[in-house]
């Protein structure tokens, strides 16, 4: 028997009232789960076996799934229904995560700041594409791709001016060493935005203006490193 925290990413219907469903968990990665009963009305498990639930369970291992036996939802993120711009961007965030997880690789930093995100999407009315691109960015980071915005990729000096952004080098090159290597032209005020979302709480980005120009690049930089750019839930944005 197993206690962990889940996100519910997809629901499977299954037999006459079993679900399978596919969860991010917090200490054992990418799993599918089967949930019993969970399509009757009165199941304990309904609530937590809903696509974006977000709770404290009890799982059994079995051969080849794990079965949920009891689950406490701490979230389901009611808000997304109202707004179908924080619900698309979830549903996107879901998307993303459920590529970039496997079984038995689980980073609890990842599933904390994706349990936050959504928190955020589903309370939030106009922040959606920052919150968005400061996930993509921050997710980069974890992944072991963290870019240095504060010095040039080929001198190593600080930035203090506009410069290129490079995608692949995953960082600046200041305005001496642009001819040094190939990337995006970027202003001094970008660069310190970019720094910024990577550096701030997904609380305060209300406050930072994000230029569009800017979250093209971020996503562009991730899809880059995960090297993969054609989720369908991006269709919807
Ligand atoms: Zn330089």
């Amino acid at each position: 028997m197993i206690q962990d925290e889940i996100l519910i990413l997809k629901e499977i219907s299954y037999k006459e009232n079993d679900k399978i469903l596919h969860a991010l968990s917090k200490g054992k990665g990418k799993i599918q789960i089967i949930s019993k009963g969970s399509k009757k009305s009165n199941s304990r498990l309904l609530n937590a076996s809903q696509i974006f639930a977000y709770s404290k369970c009890t799982l059994n291992e079995s051969k080849d799934m794990y079965i949920l036996t009891s689950a406490q939802l701490l979230d389901n993120f009611y808000g997304l229904k109202n707004n179908l711009e924080s619900y698309y961007h979830a549903c996107y965030i879901l998307e993303l995560i459920s590529y970039l997880s496997q079984e038995n690789e689980y980073d609890a930093r990842i599933f904390d700041m994706t349990v936050s995100v959504l928190s955020h999407l589903s309370k939030s009315t106009r922040d959606q594409n920052k919150l968005a691109a400061a996930y993509e960015l921050k997710l980069a980071a974890m992944l072991g791709y963290k870019p240095d915005f504060l010095h040039c990729l080929y001198c190593g000096s600080a930035i203090k001016g506009d410069g290129k952004f490079s995608v692949k080098e995953g960082g600046i090159f200041c305005g001496s060493c642009v001819n040094y290597g190939n990337g995006i032209n970027v202003t001094y005020n970008e660069i310190i935005t970019m720094d910024k979302i990577l550096k701030s709480k997904f609380e305060v980005l209300g406050s930072i203006e994000v230029p569009k120009h800017i979250m093209g690049l971020i996503r562009k930089f991730l899809f880059f490193y995960i090297g993969r750019d054609n989720f369908t839930t991006l269709k919807l944005l």
